[in-house]
């Protein structure tokens, strides 16, 4: 968490060991703070306290002996604050961002968040209100210089080598780290440099996407189960079989581009064309947008859709309308309009 102080210019002791302070001197430097030192509590009575000193920021570091001179500082009337002691240090936290809207973290990402040293994240996150919720050095690692994006296999690289320099790194990812993100190459990658590695699971835009636009993925009656599959490369005809005998919801991420392919492929396996569908571009950001339409139609309803969607094909898209509530006007309007149009 950044301090929500201006402290541009004041001077503010901080105590503690630098492992232990790392984090406390990071805040106070990003709140435009003049940081002085002191690591050890050995000399306590000889310390001479900087000039004007506005606060002193006390880590919790477990080393006894600051009691002294925290308690002179405060007879002088100088504000004494406690600090957490920054965690231990050297491992690596895989984060599931949510789709795209910090709303959407878990109380668990906000700890990890705020307790990082680096933060590795992508575009999928929401990366945007990241400098309000740690003072973490940020990596973007989605696009560099060049809009050329960081290879896998070299993100997993920055990871294990900032972990081996004695950072708590985050692996900042959209959604859930599990559901089409790489986490476990990226968990593998940990293990096999020897690094302790957890994971914080997210809210996967696979059913937080479609309910953004109010369609629930099962729903009593309607629908009793849901497929999530990747669009990334075209189905084979097995597959589009499988997926039109199923029966339940399909919902697809990545699948813009073989949206057509799908389409075709579902109705040769002998699903209806009149089976509804959405997509649902961009949920919870800006400019979200919900595309409804059914399978004989899509290819050409959707045709200046684009990537980030996710796609639905159910009877579920269905019962969006009675949902109204759950998502916004404009949506729903042009929801309910191609509802009845079809
Ligand atoms: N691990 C992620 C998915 C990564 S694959 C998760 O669990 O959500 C990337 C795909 O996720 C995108 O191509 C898109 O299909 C979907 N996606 C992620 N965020 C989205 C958003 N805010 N709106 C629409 N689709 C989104």
């Amino acid at each position: 968490m950044q301090l929500s102080i201006d402290l541009t210019g004041r001077n503010v002791l901080v105590t503690g060991t630098s492992t232990a302070a790392r984090q406390a001197v990071r805040r106070y430097e990003a709140a435009g703070a003049v940081v002085h030192r002191l690591a050890s509590p050995g000399s306590v009575q000889s310390v001479e306290l900087p000039e004007q000193l506005f606060l002193v920021a006390a880590v919790e570091d477990g080393q006894p002996g600051w009691a002294p001179l925290l308690d002179r500082c405060r007879e002088a009337g100088i504000p004494v604050a406690a600090e957490p002691a920054a965690g231990p240090a050297g491992h690596v936290t895989l984060v599931g961002g949510g789709p795209g809207t910090s709303d959407l973290l878990t109380v668990a990402a906000l700890k990890v968040l705020r307790d990082a040293d680096v933060v590795f994240y992508d575009r999928l996150a929401p990366y945007q209100e990241l400098p309000l919720l740690t003072s973490a050095e940020l990596v973007d690692v989605g696009k560099k210089p060049g809009h050329h994006k960081v290879s896998q296999s070299d993100i997993e690289k920055l990871m294990v080598e900032s972990a081996l320099a004695g950072n708590n790194v985050v692996r900042l990812k959209g959604g859930d780290p599990y559901v089409f993100g790489r986490g476990g190459e990226e968990v593998a990658a940990c293990v096999a440099a020897g690094i302790k590695v957890q994971v914080v699971s997210g809210v996967t835009s696979a059913i937080s996407v479609p309910a953004a636009a109010g369609i629930p993925v099962t729903h009593r009656e309607v629908s009793h189960m849901f497929t999530v599959v990747s669009g990334h490369a075209p189905l084979t005809e097995k597959e589009h079989h499988h997926l039109a005998g199923l029966g339940g919801t399909i919902v697809v991420l990545m699948g813009i581009g073989t949206l057509h392919q799908l389409a075709a492929g579902l109705r040769r396996a002998g699903m209806r064309p009149d089976m509804p569908m959405a997509v649902v571009e961009r949920g919870y950001r800006p400019g979200q947008r919900t595309t409804i339409a059914d399978l004989g139609t899509i290819t050409a309803a959707a045709a200046g859709c684009s990537n980030p969607a996710v796609l639905v094909i159910g009877e579920v898209v269905r019962v969006a309308e009675a949902n109204r509530q759950h998502a916004g006007a404009a949506d729903l309007d042009r929801l309910a309009a191609s509802l009845l149009g079809s």
